[in-house]
């Protein structure tokens, strides 16, 4: 385990997660500085510094993925893999469910952010990518409209 500040953040409370054990999650990612990442075969690229939304879904065991996501230890097999390693702060939002709404969410996350690398965690769907840019004060409007963010330390 790494040294991530971190925290699970249901928007449905904790019921639905003991009914469920599937669904989608939003991890909210900082980069301290601009970082080089070579993400698989997509190609090298420059994240700029602050913070990533990205969409992901696990049709069973949500709160493994979750957690999986939170340990820098791992063998990357998904795109998001060679970018938590970089990350000083990550956080999750969970979002359980039967039929998991990943793309629906992501487009939306790609409303309020920019695509930084096209195709990122998004190979079996039609969205043009799964992570979205907010850069530094997204987080902050999120937070202070109270919808799917708890405090982040900054
Ligand atoms: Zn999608």
């Amino acid at each position: 385990m790494g040294g991530f500040a971190k925290g699970f953040i249901s928007i449905f409370g904790h019921q639905p997660l003991i009914m469920v054990k599937g669904g989608a999650y939003i991890l909210l990612l900082h980069l301290q500085g601009e970082t080089r990442v070579r993400v698989g075969r997509l190609g090298e690229f420059t994240f700029p510094p602050g913070w990533y939304a990205y969409v992901g879904s696990a049709r069973k065991g949500l709160k493994a993925r979750a957690s999986r996501h939170l340990t820098r230890e791992k063998h990357a097999r998904w795109h998001i893999d060679y970018l938590t390693p970089h990350a000083t702060e990550i956080r999750v939002v969970l979002v359980p469910s039967r039929e998991p709404p990943e793309c629906f969410l992501s487009k939306h996350v790609l409303e309020t952010g920019k695509i930084v690398v096209k195709g990122f965690g998004a190979s079996d769907c039609p969205c043009p990518s799964h992570l979205a840019y907010l850069g530094e004060s997204s987080i902050r409007r999120t937070h202070s409209a109270g919808t799917w963010c708890n405090s982040p330390r900054r």
